[in-house]
């Protein structure tokens, strides 16, 4: 699923293209894909979008004068391009805009079930469709972390992994950020101690900032990753081979030099645990 890096990267490919032109033409859009039905889509046409923004995972598109914003979740397998008049779009789009001169934007899901999203909200329903969400991930710092790790007691990969807590990471830069804090994932949240907790928020920053530069340049997830499906690889800080274990319904990857001083984690998958 693309995270933080990867959305802004797009944020800010976006925000160009989709501001250029008023739009002449809102949809087609799968009926699994869009989430709303009040105000109808037509009601973009005509409207120009003022930027692309961004918050959590989630991409919005609001008007320029106001009224509307579009809400994009692209979830695991959803893509969103800008297609230049002229340029090949894709031949079924889960959702598309069209605009004035002939540029379009395009969502695209890879695969059969279409889990991405759309919604078109007024300023106050978006609002509400956010309210759950932490505070972003990139910047929080240490103060703000350590309020949030105090509060209740959790393993350090599904708080950083839950959206109400914090916004943005989800299980590819957790796996990376855990690395780069040398923090096991399995550790719970109320035993770091502040020291820990100036590491961790310093490796959120590090690691998100280093998957957006990378983004921004058009990395593959081979070029981006250095812990995230490298099992049996050579950790990039101590050359020790990377482990692998199951939690919940995730995948962790992780060093057990560097993380869990030498500690093979055991499988806590959640079929397992309640058999
Ligand atoms: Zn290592």
């Amino acid at each position: 699923m693309p995270e933080l890096p990867e959305m802004e990267a797009w944020r800010r490919q976006l925000a160009d293209p989709v501001s250029a032109f008023p739009i002449a033409k809102a949809g087609p859009a799968h009926i699994a894909t869009l989430k709303t039905f009040d105000p109808p889509l037509s009601a973009l046409e005509g409207r120009r979008l003022r930027t692309a923004d961004r918050r959590g995972k989630r991409l919005l598109f609001p008007t320029d004068d106001g009224d509307l914003v579009l809400l994009v979740h692209l979830m695991t397998a959803g893509r969103l391009k800008a297609v230049p008049a002229g340029g090949r779009a894709p031949r079924s789009p889960a959702f598309q805009l069209e605009f004035e001169g002939g540029s379009k934007l395009v969502l695209t899901e890879a695969g059969k079930k279409k889990r991405a999203g759309v919604w078109l909200l007024t300023p106050e329903g978006a609002e509400a469709e956010l309210a759950h969400l932490g505070p972003e991930a990139l910047g929080l710092g240490p103060e703000q972390l350590g309020e949030i790790v105090r509060r209740e007691s959790r393993r350090l990969h599904a708080l950083l992994r839950d959206q109400r807590l914090i916004a943005g990471i989800g299980r590819a830069w957790a796996n990376e950020i855990l690395h780069t804090a040398r923090l096991s994932p399995y550790a719970l949240s109320t035993d770091l101690g502040d020291e820990e907790v100036v590491r961790l928020a310093a490796a959120i920053d590090a690691e998100l900032e280093r998957g957006l530069e990378l983004r921004e340049r058009g990395a593959s997830d081979e070029a981006t990753y250095r812990v995230h499906r490298r099992l049996g690889q050579p950790c990039h800080a101590c050359g020790t081979p990377l482990a692998q274990v199951d939690f919940e319904e995730h995948t962790i990857y992780y060093c057990p030099d560097c993380q869990t001083g030498g500690r093979v984690l055991k499988d806590r998958r959640l079929s397992r645990l309640l058999r």
